[in-house]
């Protein structure tokens, strides 16, 4: 059952919004794109607030840091041309295999990565760039890391009152991706995300982050995965080997839409994929593996 708005407000800046958030917390409900906001926990009466106007759809770019604010649109990264610069230009590319672009113009990454749906674009991409969220609620502001806020799912971490705020993502110059996403049809929800961001030095390995979604209840870095990669030279063999490393070693969700066992098959191609995208390796050499 959703939950029911019998009150809509539309604040003007982010403090009246945290005010009246605040005020009786349990009563209200944060608006983002609005595309969901209605499955926003247990059933019960709401007041919406709406933080449309409230100036937090910045995108800016400074000292090597994209900042997003909470209400910027996943249309609005993919057309972003300070996104194109975060690791050869992964967020546009791949938040473009999201949705429809109608509905990619209501989504805001405030209410992406806060409600994390399994299916969700932009959490496992964020979780693999690295980075921080910013929070604030009434009189109190925090900073976690996209590990810590990606830890358990979002909405239950959140106190009361609190919103998301925005999002910050390192830009760093020797830093190559692959993202790949399974789905039974174009538009259907994703089964399985593999994203591979690796830093590179001197032709080796320098860090990985390796990150499965969807196929897992929440986004996960799959660690063991990455230490097979760091100090290597990328090749086939490699990319095999920690494709398969981070496919045993991920807790998989069951449903009707697949078995844990085609998952797990899958989300290891998948993965060895992305990475050897990430590597500059053609698809053609990748599809032999698979
Ligand atoms: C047909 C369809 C297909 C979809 N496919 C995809 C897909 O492939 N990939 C994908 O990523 N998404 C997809 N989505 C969207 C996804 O399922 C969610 O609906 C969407 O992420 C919600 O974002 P929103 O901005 O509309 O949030 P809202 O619906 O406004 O809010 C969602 C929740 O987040 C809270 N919230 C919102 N903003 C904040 C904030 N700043 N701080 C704290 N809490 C906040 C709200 O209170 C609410 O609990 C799809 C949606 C539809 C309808």
């Amino acid at each position: 059952m959703p939950v029911t708005i019998t009150e809509y407000l539309r604040p003007k800046s982010l403090r009246e919004a945290l005010d009246l958030l605040a005020d009786e917390p349990s009563k209200n409900v944060a608006v983002g794109g609005g595309v969901t906001v209605v499955l926003s926990g247990a059933p019960r009466h709401v007041r919406a607030v709406d933080l449309a106007g409230v100036g937090l759809d910045k995108i800016s770019l400074k000292d090597d840091v994209l900042e997003l604010g909470a209400m910027v649109t996943l249309q609005n990264v993919i057309c972003s041309a300070h996104a194109q610069k975060v690791a050869s230009g992964l967020l546009p590319r791949a938040l473009r295999t999201a949705a429809s672009e109608p509905i990619r113009r209501l989504i805001t990454v405030g209410g992406n990565i806060v409600q994390c749906f399994y299916w969700a674009t932009l959490p496992p991409l964020l979780l693999a760039l690295g980075g921080r969220v910013h929070l604030r609620r009434a009189g109190h502001q925090r900073t976690l890391s996209v590990d810590e806020f990606f830890a358990q799912p979002p909405l239950r971490l959140l106190a009361p009152g609190e919103l998301v705020t925005s999002v910050e993502i390192p830009v760093r110059s020797n830093v190559s991706a692959g993202f790949q996403k399974h789905t039974k049809t174009a538009n259907d929800y994703a089964l399985i995300h593999a994203v591979a961001v690796i830093e590179h030095e001197r032709k080796k390995v320098k860090a990985a982050r390796l990150v499965l979604s969807a196929c897992t209840s929440l986004p996960v870095r799959c660690r063991e995965a990455e230490q097979v990669l760091v100090g290597k030279t990328l090749d086939l063999a490699t990319a095999m080997e920690a494709a398969r490393v981070a496919a045993h070693h991920v807790a998989l969700r069951r449903d009707f839409r697949a078995s844990s066992d085609y998952r797990r098959k899958a989300a290891a191609v998948l993965m060895q994929r992305a990475i050897l995208e990430a590597a500059g390796i053609p698809p053609l050499a990748a599809s032999t593996l698979s």
